[in-house]
């Protein structure tokens, strides 16, 4: 029988099959999910999704059709201008997410320094090791090297001396984020300018976790340290708004110094017989809903509303913080500057945790030990877990108990042992399924139910195993299934 029903079915029985395909997915709205969902409230959460759908089928590939998304597009770019003190020469675009803009920076630096320096060939971007996998991925996808620095071991802020002796004449870029998203740390982004203006680079600020909320946190008397366009060197800025301005997913904004650096962003094409291309980001045909469902939401929740949630989440991260600080089997990593943070435990394995607080209705991150940065636990703490903060912390302990006595690197000795001197290059298919067998697990389809045991084996090994493993499961994983049937 063909997949696809040879009859529609009826608007009630495509419903009920979404439906039912939920089931499994993580209850976001029970406030104990750390990250992935940003929610800020039922009317304004209501608003975005009616304006979204009200937007959903006019399409952003064209303004001279569509006037209306250009405008929300322009009026977004300048709200966010000022709320990161560019002046009226910041210009920026809508993109469809964090990775989105910073491919965008990336390329935009990337075609900005061909022109100014055809002498470079193997052009080269600097990133503490802290900078978000997207840049990596924007390497990836755009022929730069990336070299990599280590950052400060206490503070996890990126140190401007590893980065200063990391400068040769094939660097374009300097990276600095507002806030790194695993310890939620803003970097010193007015040493990396000054650097920056001083050997003629462009330097990028990753703000697109903390662009928005960042301002606030200053307003409510944290001490923030500069990183927008208040720092001379800086020339680009990411600010993701489906993130802390809490408008519906897809929604980021990529800004620039001025329009002399955003030529370089746009692309345009006319070698072709079809309509004339001309794309500020990398989609063409794509949705007005976003950009309509953030404009709708930023002037719904307002600068007040905006303060008010921010003084909320503050007041729940020292919370937690104190919470953890507390605990003699748990160490904050380092204190945020943001309403992000990681904690790790020398006692008991943070995996086991995990799964514990997952079993009972907790979502937390987990994040595998990388150069100085040892496994944690992650927690992206939003406006809906506020009310949530006694009851995590009361569960928290409760499972810390539970999971003491349970494996710590015993799983993860092994894999060393045995596949520690293994040259990622020569991984093959076998390598993969033996790993599935130390970690129990039969055949290779599906999710697993307790994810501890592959993250200890992750965790055991260097990155670029780690890839190759991510990489075989995906492939794997990502197969309709048959007698998968709802
Ligand atoms: C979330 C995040 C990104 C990537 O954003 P996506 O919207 O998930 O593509 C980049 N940088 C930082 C610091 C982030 O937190």
């Amino acid at each position: 029988m063909a997949l696809m029903p040879s009859k529609g079915l009826s608007r009630e029985a495509v419903l009920k099959k979404l439906e039912a395909h939920r089931a499994d997915d993580i209850d976001w709205r029970s406030g104990r999910v750390f990250g992935y969902v940003f929610d800020p409230g039922h009317e304004a959460m209501e608003l975005g999704k009616e304006v979204y759908s009200m937007f959903l089928t006019e399409n952003a590939l064209d303004f001279s059709v569509f006037p209306s998304v250009m405008h929300f597009e322009t009026e977004l770019v300048a709200m966010a201008a000022e709320h990161l003190n560019g002046d009226g020469e910041v210009v920026g675009n809508f993109s469809n997410g964090g990775t989105e803009s910073i491919l965008l920076a990336v390329k935009a630096a990337r075609d900005y320094s061909r022109a100014r320096r055809p002498e470079v060939k193997e052009p080269e971007m600097i990133l503490p090791i802290t900078a978000h996998a997207a840049f990596h991925k924007a390497a990836h996808y755009l022929g730069i090297k990336v070299v990599p620095v280590p950052v400060n071991a206490k503070t996890f802020r990126a140190d401007v001396d590893p980065v200063r002796k990391a400068i040769t004449s094939n660097t374009i870029l300097l990276v600095g984020s507002a806030p790194s998203y695993a310890h939620g740390v803003v970097d010193p982004i007015r040493e990396l300018g000054e650097l920056a203006l001083k050997h003629d680079l462009l330097l990028h600020t990753d703000a697109c976790v903390g662009g928005f909320m960042l301002p606030y946190f200053k307003r409510l008397g944290e001490p923030i340290p500069d990183f927008d366009f208040s720092v001379p060197g800086v020339t680009s800025i990411s600010v993701d708004l489906h993130k802390y301005a809490y408008t519906p997913k897809g929604a980021s904004l990529i800004l620039y110094r001025n329009k002399d650096l955003r030529k370089h962003q746009i692309f345009a094409c006319s070698h072709w017989t079809g309509y004339t291309i001309i794309n500020n980001a990398v989609l063409s045909s794509r949705s007005g809903g976003p950009m309509a469902a953030a404009w709708a939401v930023l002037n719904f929740i307002g600068d007040d509303g905006y303060l008010e949630i921010a003084r909320k989440k503050l007041e729940a991260t020292k919370k937690i913080a104190a919470g953890i600080e507390k605990h003699k089997d748990l160490r904050l990593m380092t204190r945020p500057d943001m309403c992000m943070l990681s904690f790790t435990s020398d006692t008991f394995s943070v995996f086991h945790l995990i799964d514990e607080m997952n079993s009972i209705g907790w979502y937390i991150q987990p994040a595998l030990t990388y150069e100085n940065s040892q496994q944690n636990i992650h927690l992206s703490i939003n406006y809906s877990n506020v009310e949530w903060v006694d009851a995590f912390l009361e569960d928290l302990y409760k499972c810390i108990e539970k999971v003491k006595p349970m494996p710590f690197g015993e799983l993860g000795a092994a894999v060393k042992a045995e596949l520690g001197n293994v040259d990622p290059d020569t991984l093959t298919e076998e390598t993969f399924t033996q790993l599935l067998g130390m970690a129990g697990i039969e055949g290779s389809s599906g999710l697993p139910e307790k994810m501890a045991e592959i993250n200890e084996i992750l965790n055991a090994l260097p990155a670029k195993f780690r890839e190759f493993l991510l990489i075989e499961f995906i492939n794997n994983l990502f197969r309709y299934e048959k007698k998968e049937k709802r």
